[in-house]
């Protein structure tokens, strides 16, 4: 049985599975890939070398001795994890089953997508999910925002104060009426196209126009330099869906040391009820939360 058996292999789990080699414990990282969203890079055609993402340093360092450390990874999509006595059974897509006293979820989370036509093709190549991330680099540029979530209407706000216009695609009247809302509304380089939807991202190389058609079914066509979804983000907590308290979104709940509702689950990053999808915070919260786990586990070691 491992002392500690860390989910996922992103800025979260690979900062915890250091942690934890570096504290002695006997860890296994079960993970479908390493890196996580830092794999992720957005190319845009004035913008060809730049640093966005703080903290990537850090997590390619541990990536790469985690690529050199094959024994504490274990390369596998978890499925289910269960209780177990005093401790957790962790199954895996390919069937492998794994047992630890303590566990770590550190998923993240997935982007909603469009599913119209062009947006594969322009994924990361003008078409990009975090403005929170990438606002900075559309100073005086053309954007637009889809989506009706709180993070699209967030996501409109910050790049208004800094893009020449935001054309913002999707609201309905409820997220109109909310505060955000009403600062969209008052802003002179806003556009709302209320209850729009894209019917396709067209582009040469890179994203560069929005098909969109209205509630009555007449079709515009939008030309933006980035174009945002903030469509929201789906946890990936299936595994622990059951086993510990989530929120609304199907976040895992978790107090100030990590801990999740069921002694012995800790959890770290985009996954947790935590505040901002930032790599420098995922990065922190798998320290804290390895280091929590540790505590956990100390009178048994
Ligand atoms: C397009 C995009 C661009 C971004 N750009 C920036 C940026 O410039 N700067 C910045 O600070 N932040 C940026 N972010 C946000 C940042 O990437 C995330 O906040 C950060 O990666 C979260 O780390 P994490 O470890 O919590 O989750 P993730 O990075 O999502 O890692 C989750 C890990 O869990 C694994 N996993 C998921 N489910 C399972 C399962 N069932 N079994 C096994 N493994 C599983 C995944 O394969 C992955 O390895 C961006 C996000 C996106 C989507």
């Amino acid at each position: 049985m491992y002392d500690l058996i860390i989910i996922g292999g992103g800025p979260a789990g690979l900062t915890a599975t250091m942690y934890a080699i570096r504290k002695r414990l006997n860890v296994l990282l079960i993970t479908k890939d390493l890196g996580g969203m830092t794999n992720y890079h957005l190319s845009l055609p004035w913008a060809e070398d730049y640093q966005v993402i703080r903290g990537l340093e850090v997590v390619n360092k541990f990536k790469s001795e985690l690529e050199y450390l094959k024994f504490a990874r274990h390369m596998d999509t978890v499925e289910h994890v269960e209780r177990e006595g005093e401790g957790f059974a962790i199954h895996t897509k390919n069937s492998a089953r794994f047992e630890a006293r303590a566990i770590i979820v550190a998923t993240g989370t997935r982007t909603k997508r469009m599913g119209v036509p062009g947006e594969k093709e322009f994924i990361m190549r003008g078409l990009c999910f975090s403005a929170l991330s990438y606002a900075p680099l559309f100073i005086d540029k053309t954007t637009a925002v889809v989506g009706d979530s709180d993070l699209a209407l967030r996501s409109a706000a910050e790049l208004s104060t800094v893009a020449k216009h935001v054309t913002l695609v999707g609201p309905t009247q409820p997220a109109l009426d909310s505060p955000m809302g009403a600062k969209l509304r008052r802003s002179t380089n806003v556009t709302i196209r209320e209850g729009y939807q894209v019917v396709e991202v067209q582009g040469n190389g890179y994203a560069e126009r929005l098909v969109v058609k209205s509630p009555d079914g007449a079709q515009e066509v939008i030309t933006a330099d980035g174009t945002f979804v903030e469509l929201g983000l789906v946890p990936n907590t299936q595994m622990v869906a059951g086993l510990v308290e989530l929120d609304p979104e199907g976040r895992v709940k978790v107090d100030c040391m990590a801990r999740a509702s069921l002694p012995g689950v800790f959890a770290a990053g985009d996954v947790t009820t935590n505040y901002a999808e930032q790599v420098l915070i995922a990065v922190g919260d798998g320290a804290k939360a390895a280091l929590s786990a540790y505590e956990y586990l100390l009178p048994s070691l």
